[in-house]
């Protein structure tokens, strides 16, 4: 079935409230298998509102109309619906009685509008609001529905669920069975990336593979709905099998909630190895980076933040001809970077970060460019050279410096 979401309020079209109600709604209507295919937001206008309400009443099944059910003047939602409808407003005597007794109850005066607030649609059913004072309604004619509900999400919220959704199971039938699993990858163009799997997953029946780009990583989410759990397990742990076989350079972790840091601080752990590293427009930020994941003491000791040349003299030790040559920003200081600290603090592995966060140019050499230098004891010292999109700002290549410098790593911790 497919459901229209109206949402009501001049505060939603203006944007200066966000419009939770909304996803929310169609979130839980997705559990059921119901698409809210079209979703609209209007203001508090009476003839702007019959008229999206009377077009998603002639064409949908199921049409929600949520807010402005309040007592004052801008709040015309219910009397709009009636007149699209062609119906009137029944008073709910035991509603009402409730009203003033909770006013009175609280030596509140009421206005005389509050009344509007214990009415509902006449011919439907008025929906309790536990939290509020305005009833809601459901309302049947003709195999279409339409559903009112309150704006404010404390009232909203329960209202759906302990409402609405009961009413909507018993009309579809099942809630649908939901069991889906990420796959997080990095280094691939997301395009490229859905293709290649797309090429390989075509004859996987009953996994629906889609995919979000997250600030460090792909992720690539598999559905399978209404499966037992033993056979959705099945098909996507064959999916999976399939993916990360085709994809294995760039895939990194499995969940939503999977971070490349905390998967190198695992597999350091396991070696047993500890890192440091020597940062300059980085400033520390890998260091912290690694520092938030639990555990973190059993791969880290310290390291060293050298921003200016002369600290990475003084330091680190770096030979000040070297910079002298090859200059700040270069492979050479960024290899000795990495390998003076690792020497410095006895551990295995050792990352230098030194480049241009920007926004201004440096050695002339343009902000977003980057060195980031691996050294780990026992094997040739490597170094990468970054290009990162300076546009976006001075916070964010600093952050995709540390993100590189971890995916070599975990490259490297991969051989
Ligand atoms: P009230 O009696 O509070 O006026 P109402 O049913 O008329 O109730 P609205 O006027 O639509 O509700 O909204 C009241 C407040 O609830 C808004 O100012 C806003 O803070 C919040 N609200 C309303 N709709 C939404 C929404 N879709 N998403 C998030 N917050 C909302
Ligand atoms: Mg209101």
């Amino acid at each position: 079935m497919d459901a229209e979401i109206i949402s009501v309020g001049t505060e939603i079209v203006l944007g200066q409230i966000v419009n939770t109600n909304a996803p929310f709604l169609a979130r839980q209507l997705a559990t059921l298998g119901i698409t809210a295919d079209r979703q609209l937001a209007i203001p508090d206008r009476q003839t702007l509102m019959v008229d999206s309400i009377q077009a998603a009443w002639q064409r949908s099944p199921l049409v929600f109309v949520c807010g402005g059910l309040g007592p004052t003047a801008d709040d015309v939602t219910l009397a709009a619906v009636a007149k699209v409808l062609g119906t009137s407003l029944t008073l709910d005597q035991n509603h009402w009685q409730w009203i003033q007794e909770t006013f009175a109850q609280r030596h509140k005066q009421m206005m005389p509008e509050n009344i509007q607030q214990a009415k509902f649609l006449s011919g439907g059913q008025p929906l309790p609001n536990a939290v509020g004072l305005a009833l809601g309604s459901w309302y049947e004619r003709d195999g279409h529905r339409l559903v009112v509900l309150p704006g404010p999400p404390r009232e909203f919220v329960p209202m759906l669920t302990e409402e609405v959704m009961p009413r909507l199971t018993k009309l579809v039938g099942q809630r649908v069975q939901i069991t889906s699993r990420t796959l997080n990858f990095f280094g691939r163009p997301e395009s490229q990336l859905m293709d290649e799997i797309a090429a390989v997953t075509a004859d996987l029946a009953g996994v629906t593979i889609t995919s979000y780009v997250q600030p460090d990583a792909i992720q690539v989410r598999m559905t399978v709905r209404n499966q037992p759990q033993a056979v959705a397990d099945r098909l996507l742990d064959a999916a999976q099998k399939t993916i990360i076989n085709e994809e294995a350079p760039f895939f990194f972790g499995i969940g939503d909630d999977c971070q490349l840091a905390k998967v190198v601080v695992g597999q350091l752990r396991e070696r047993g190895w500890r890192v440091t590293a020597a940062e300059s427009l980085t400033g520390g930020m890998f260091q912290s980076t690694i520092c938030s994941v639990p555990g973190a003491s059993n791969v880290f000791d310290g390291g060293l933040v050298t921003y200016a040349a002369r600290a990475k003299e003084q330091l680190l030790g770096i030979d000040p001809r070297i910079i002298a040559k090859h200059g700040v920003v270069s492979a050479q200081t960024a290899a000795q970077m990495a390998e003076k600290s690792r020497n410095k603090l006895g551990v295995q592995v050792g990352l230098g970060f030194t480049g241009v966060a920007g926004p201004d140019d440096l050695e002339g050499q343009p902000a977003g460019t980057v060195w980031v230098g691996l050294a780990i004891t026992g094997q040739p010292t490597t170094t990468r050279l970054l290009h990162l999109g300076a546009y976006r700002g001075r916070q964010a290549v600093r952050r995709q410096s540390v993100q590189a410098g971890l995916q070599m790593l975990y490259r490297a911790l991969q051989k």
